[in-house]
């Protein structure tokens, strides 16, 4: 599979609403859409930046992902996501490279796409997030 953009870089906050000041206030940059994802116990925002978007990962569960890279990390990068044009032969591809994805099967991100993530432990310490769908 051969990725052709960044589909976003995703961002830990405490409060998207206060780390708008940056993003909408400051940088005049257009914010797409607001959601969140219950079962992954998430509200996330994203911010258009030309062809690719900033996702603004705020924690509504005490034991969310983000909530725990929070607590033991503070705000800032969390991941990097790279879109594809099939995430399932992705997860396939990125097996038979050595490379660990978190899960078998496509997950439902936001915004109607399919997601992976691959373990930052077989990237060099990023969490590399593949995206099918959007734009
Ligand atoms: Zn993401």
């Amino acid at each position: 599979m051969k990725s052709d953009r960044i589909d976003h870089i995703g961002i830990a906050v405490k409060s998207i609403e206060e780390r708008l000041s940056v993003y909408r206030d400051l940088l005049k940059l257009e914010v797409t859409g607001i959601e969140e994802l219950q079962d992954r116990g998430l509200k996330v925002a994203f911010v258009k930046v030309g062809d690719t978007r900033i996702e603004l990962l705020e924690s509504i569960s005490e034991n969310s992902q983000i909530s725990r890279f929070l607590e033991s990390r503070g705000e800032g990068i969390h991941h990097i996501a790279f879109h594809v044009d099939n995430v399932k032969a992705a997860i396939e591809e990125a097996v038979s490279l050595g490379l660990k994805p978190l899960s078998t099967e496509p997950e439902a991100g936001a915004g109607g796409t399919k997601v992976v993530f691959l373990h930052p432990k077989s990237t060099g310490g990023v969490l590399t997030e593949l995206v099918e769908g959007h734009h």
